[in-house]
C-alpha cells in the first residue's frame, strides 16, 4: 500500500512522450528567450515512462476514499451520491467550452440555464430573487451579511450586532466579523433549540440580524421559528437562514414562508454537486423583495426575449466573484433539480430524514444521544460514556477507518462534548446503514474490552494515526532531490 513519490520513481533519461520531428530550423534556446529569463539549472522534473505514470496515479486514486467508494457520514456536509448524469451534462461542449468574455448573444443558453436555476431556487426556498455568484456557503454568508448591512445603511443606521445560536457552524461568526458586525452568542435551551428568553434579552435596535441554521446543527427543527422571526422583526432586525441543511426541508418547508428575509444555499450539499476535495462549490443567496436591490451585480435580466448581464443596480453591494460564479457547479445543480422534479426533491427530504432516524435507532443503545428526539436529516451522539475506559471520540472515529468507513464529523457542534455528528443522506441503502451501525456497535464493545486497540487505530490504512497539526506548522511545499533531502 505504500506508494512512493513520483520523484522517487524517476530514472534519469526515461520518458513518456514522443515529439514530432522538428520542421523548422533548430535554434539555441538563448536566441529565442532573453537570457535573464532562462533557468540556470534544469527543473527537477520526474522522468518516467507512460506505464509508470498511469500506474502511479491509478494506485494513488485507489488509496483515496470518496463518495463513489463508500459511505461518507460526515454530519453537516451532506455527502450524497452525485449522479453521473450531472457530469455528462456539464461536459457538453456548449457549456464546457464557452468563455465569460464571449458576447452575450453567443451564450444565451448558458444565461437561460442560470436564470432558470435562480428561479428554481427561489421557488424551492420561497424567496423572491437569487444570485448565483458566491462560491461557497461561507461566501454566501458573507454576501448576505453585506446585503444586511447595505439594507440597514439605507434605513439610516447599519447597526452593530448579529446574533448567532451557540450551535452554529464556525463560518457564521467569521462571516459576521468580516462584514464588520459583532457576533453575539445565544445559548441553546435544554432541548437543543434557540432559547427564546435568552434571545429576548439580546434583542434591541443595535441588532442587525439573527443568523439561524434550520434544522440546526444538532439535526433538530427550530419549531418556534415563526415566533422567533416575529420577535426579531419587531426590533427591525432581519432573519438570516444558513441553508446548509436545506436537504431536510425540500418540498416541505420554505424558509421564505417562515419569516426568513435572506438565506444561502449550498449547491454542493443539497443539490448534489461534488465536494470534499476542496473543489469548486457554489453558495447562491436568496432574498425577499425588500433586499433585492442590494444583490450583487451583474444580474441576469431579460429584455425582448434576450438575456443580458446588467450592472444597472445602483444599490447593489457590487461584485463578489470573478465573472459570474462557478458555472459548472450551476449546470450540475440545474441538471439535478430537473432530473428530480418537485416530487423527487420532496422524496429526497423524506428519505434523508427516515435514513437518519433509522440509523439513530440502531445506535441509541450503545451511544448516548445528545438531544434524544426525533431528528431531521442528521443527529449528534456523544462519546462521553467511553471516557471512563480512556477512549475518546477521536479514537472511535479512527477505528471506523479500519472497518472501511469514512468517519463522521467529530467535535462539532461545540455544545456537545465528544460529539459524533452523523448524516447518512438519502442515497444510502438500508444494508449500508446497518453495516455502518454494526461497525459502530462493535467499536463500542471494543472500547470496553480492549481500549488499546482503539488508541492505536487505524491499523489497516495506508498511513496510521497522523499528527494533525504537523504539516500546517511545518509547511514545506518544495521538493528536494533525494540526495539533498535532510529529512
Ligand atoms: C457546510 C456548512 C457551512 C459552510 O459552507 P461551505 O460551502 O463549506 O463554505 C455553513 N454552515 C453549515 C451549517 C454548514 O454545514
Amino acid at each position: 500500500m505504500k506508494e512512493p513519490l513520483i520523484f522517487e520513481l524517476s530514472k534519469s533519461g526515461r520518458k513518456g512522450y514522443t515529439l514530432p520531428k522538428l520542421d523548422v530550423e533548430a535554434k539555441p534556446i538563448e536566441d529565442l528567450i532573453p537570457s535573464k529569463l532562462l533557468r540556470k539549472e534544469s527543473p527537477h522534473l520526474p522522468e518516467l515512462n507512460e506505464t509508470e505514470v498511469v500506474r502511479h496515479f491509478v494506485r494513488l486514486s485507489e488509496l483515496n476514499y470518496h463518495v463513489d467508494h463508500g459511505f461518507y457520514p460526515l454530519g453537516s456536509c451532506t455527502m450524497k451520491y452525485n449522479p453521473k448524469v450531472n457530469e455528462d451534462v456539464a461536459r457538453l461542449p456548449g457549456f464546457l467550452e464557452i468563455h465569460p468574455f464571449q458576447p452575450e448573444r453567443t451564450v444565451q443558453g448558458a444565461l437561460r440555464l442560470m436564470k432558470e436555476l435562480e428561479e428554481y431556487l427561489a421557488e424551492i426556498s420561497g424567496m423572491d430573487a437569487v444570485t448565483l455568484q458566491p462560491a461557497a456557503g461561507a461566501h454566501g454568508e458573507l454576501t448576505s451579511m453585506m446585503i444586511v448591512r447595505r439594507y440597514h445603511e439605507k434605513q439610516g443606521n447599519p447597526r452593530k450586532i448579529v446574533l448567532i445560536p451557540d450551535s452554529a457552524h464556525g463560518t457564521n461568526p467569521a462571516s459576521v466579523t468580516l462584514a464588520g458586525y459583532q457576533a453575539k452568542t445565544i445559548k441553546s435551551n435544554e432541548r437543543g433549540l434557540v432559547n427564546i428568553e435568552e434571545l429576548k434579552k439580546h434583542l434591541n435596535e443595535d441588532v442587525a440580524a439573527f443568523m439561524v441554521t434550520n434544522p440546526n446543527t444538532l439535526g433538530l427543527f427550530e419549531s418556534e421559528i415563526v415566533k422567533i422571526s416575529e420577535l426579531v422583526h419587531s426590533v427591525g432586525a432581519l432573519m438570516y437562514m444558513d441553508g446548509a441543511n436545506l436537504n431536510a426541508l425540500l418540498g416541505y418547508v420554505r424558509p421564505g414562508d417562515i419569516g426568513f428575509d435572506v438565506m444561502h444555499f449550498n449547491l454542493h450539499k443539497t443539490f448534489s454537486t461534488p465536494h470534499g476535495g476542496g473543489g469548486p462549490g457554489s453558495g447562491p443567496v436568496g432574498v425577499k423583495k425588500h433586499l433585492e436591490p442590494f444583490l450583487p451585480v451583474p444580474r441576469i435580466v431579460e429584455k425582448d426575449g434576450k438575456l443580458a448581464l446588467s450592472y444597472d443596480f445602483p444599490d447593489s453591494i457590487g461584485k463578489v466573484h470573478a465573472f459570474y460564479g462557478n458555472f459548472d457547479v450551476m449546470v450540475k445543480a440545474y441538471t439535478y433539480i430537473r432530473m428530480m422534479g418537485p416530487d423527487g426533491l420532496k422524496r429526497v427530504a423524506e428519505a434523508a430524514v427516515i435514513n437518519a432516524n433509522y440509523l439513530l435507532a440502531l445506535l441509541k443503545s450503545a451511544y448516548k444521544v445528545a438531544y434524544d428526539r426525533f431528528c431531521m436529516h442528521e443527529f449528534v451522539l456523544t462519546g462521553r460514556p467511553f471516557k471512563k475506559f480512556g477512549v475518546r471520540t477521536l479514537d472511535i472515529a479512527k477505528r471506523l477507518l479500519d472497518y472501511g468507513f469514512h468517519a463522521p464529523t467529530i467535535y462539532f457542534p461545540l455544545i456537545v462534548s465528544e460529539a459524533l455528528m452523523i448524516e447518512p443522506t438519502e442515497t444510502e441503502t438500508k444494508e449500508t446503514l446497518e453495516a455502518f451501525a454494526d461497525a459502530l456497535l462493535k467499536i463500542a464493545q471494543e472500547a470496553k474490552e480492549n481500549p488499546e486497540l482503539l488508541h492505536e487505530a487505524p491499523h489497516n490504512t495506508p498511513v496510521r494515526r497522523l499528527n494533525d497539526a504537523y504539516a500546517a506548522k511545518n509547511l514545506d511545499v518544495r521538493w528536494k532531490p533525494p540526495e539533498k533531502a535532510e529529512d
